[in-house]
């Protein structure tokens, strides 16, 4: 095989596998807005073909020995062409080593499991939900010995999220991020609480909803290529860049959370929109990693959503949708209403400072159930003592505790910590970003976001996959991931709403 057969084989693989992501990931956004109850199993089927289908591609013998020609031809290629090659390099090596009937058997089996954690959590049954999480753990430990494990088995968990990241790495940003969160929570206690008492009453779904759609599209979501939709979970499901499905969630007595949520997920979305298309032909019109993609829902949800500057342009908008209790309301007040500081059982309601304890205490109870310290069934009792020592609660039962996160039944193991890195990465874009745009409040104030979109998409959402998520961040921000910039953010918001 020549070099230029070996191209022609290559983006042919590259273009079927773009359509059957597309596929999966419209099936996938079904799954969870419209699919009836008793279509789940079949769509499991259905799912668990696809991702065969994925790897058979990947693995395929014509397909390694045209990326191993490609491999050989090194200097004779493109940046972007040797890029493609890692990068497909990784995902084929992550294949091969599972066997076909395996790889299949996980996907329909994390399919399914799903709609059982559901049932589970509903019923608050964890015996319910217990074989097949047990299974699923099963199956990922199984998984890690082809892999091979590294310094700590879950290390390769890690990595399928953000290339490179190891227990290491990740226990040397979370100790000292763990211990600057206590080190907040003690402070704020001297402090004047904020109080949310004035946001009382019937908050209609359709005008949430028109809030929803005009806040995020001033941000920067584009509703030309995207869509608002409800389910349980906020989610977003990027089809395409000119296709991107974000969902939220109303509670008639809270006008604040659909918000949040919406915000947070178009965070996503723009991500999703503004990947360059060019790269689509290489395989790399996709994000960096679930971290540098959280980092974006992180930014736009508590940097811009959670500030003051952000009130000052919202509390009118919410004066006029729901005069009976916005009406004369200070922005000041809203301010400092949605940054209430407390710890609570609920990871995704919980604020900016206990949100990472959350995160922390899944990120210990993984690492020991892939070393072999803890098994399946011993987990309630485990995260439950977390929550004590980690946040000073016992939750009442397991729907309010271990059963709360759709993510182990969907087989996402090593997922978790991505949501904290997020929000250490989110910080120190802003620390970047302000140092560009000085006058990023006023922008926000007036409700001027495209220059701040502008700046994320060119240090962030225009590389697609072009190189790795470190040194994105790296050459964003001129740093290497570092809790001081969401400590120094955390605390100059604690000082300014509990007036310290
Ligand atoms: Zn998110």
């Amino acid at each position: 095989m020549n070099l230029e057969q070996a191209k022609q084989i290559v983006f042919e693989t590259i273009d079927t596998l773009f359509h059957l992501n597309a596929a999966s990931a419209l099936m996938g956004w079904d799954m969870q807005t419209m699919l009836p109850k008793g279509g789940v199993a079949d769509r499991a089927e259905t799912m668990g073909y696809f991702g065969a289908e994925q790897q058979r591609l990947l693995t395929a013998p014509v397909f390694l020995e045209a990326l191993s020609v490609l491999k050989e031809a090194g200097a004779e290629l493109s940046e972007l062409e040797r890029r493609m090659v890692v990068v497909l390099n990784r995902d084929a090596e992550r294949l091969r080593k599972i066997p076909p009937e395996r790889y299949r058997a996980f996907h329909v089996l994390v399919a399914k499991g799903e709609s059982i954690w559901r049932e589970a959590r509903e019923k608050n049954d964890f015996e319910l939900f217990l074989p097949t999480l047990s299974e699923i753990i099963a199956m990922t430990r199984e998984f890690i010995d082809y892999w091979g494990a590294g310094a700590h088995p879950y290390d390769v968990l890690l990595d399928h999220y953000e290339p490179g990241l190891t227990v290491e790495k990740v226990d040397a940003l979370f100790h000292p991020l763990q211990e600057g969160l206590v080190r907040l929570l003690e402070m704020l206690k001297g402090g004047k609480a904020p109080s949310r008492a004035f946001v009382r009453g019937s908050f209609a779904v359709e005008r949430q909803k028109t809030l929803s759609l005009k806040i995020s599209e001033a941000l920067g979501f584009d509703y030309t290529y995207g869509r608002l939709d409800t389910s349980a979970h906020p989610f977003t499901v990027g089809i395409a860049p000119t296709d991107v499905r974000i969902t939220t969630r109303y509670f008639e007595d809270d006008p604040f959370s659909s918000l949040f949520s919406t915000i947070h997920e178009a965070g996503h979305g723009i991500y999703e929109q503004r990947l360059p298309q060019d790269l689509k032909r290489y395989g790399l019109m996709s994000p960096v990693s679930m971290s540098v993609h959280e980092s974006q829902s992180r930014f736009y949800e508590n940097i811009i959503g959670r500030s003051f500057a952000f009130w000052t342009y919202a509390t009118p908008l919410f004066a006029e949708a729901f005069p009976e209790v916005f009406a004369g309301v200070d922005a000041e007040d809203v301010f400092r209403a949605v940054n209430i500081v407390e710890p609570s059982l609920i990871r995704v309601e919980a604020d900016e400072v206990t949100y990472n304890l959350h995160i922390i205490l899944r990120y210990e109870l993984e690492k020991q159930l892939f070393s072999g310290a803890l098994e399946a069934k011993d987990l309630p009792e485990a995260w439950n003592a977390s929550m004590q020592t980690l946040l000073g609660l016992v939750p009442p039962d397991d729907a309010r505790g271990v059963l709360q996160d759709v993510h182990w039944s969907s087989g996402l193991f090593g997922y978790f910590p991505s949501y904290a890195l997020g929000n250490i990465y989110a910080a120190m874009l802003y620390e970047a970003l302000r140092r560009d745009l000085p006058d990023f409040d006023r922008l926000v104030a007036e409700g001027e976001f495209a220059p701040i979109r502008a700046w994320m998409t060119e240090h962030v959402h225009a590389y697609g996959n072009r190189i790795d998520p470190l040194e994105l961040l790296e050459r964003a921000t001129g740093r290497a991931p570092d809790v001081e910039p969401l400590l120094r953010y955390l605390e100059d918001k604690i000082r300014r709403v509990y007036r310290l």
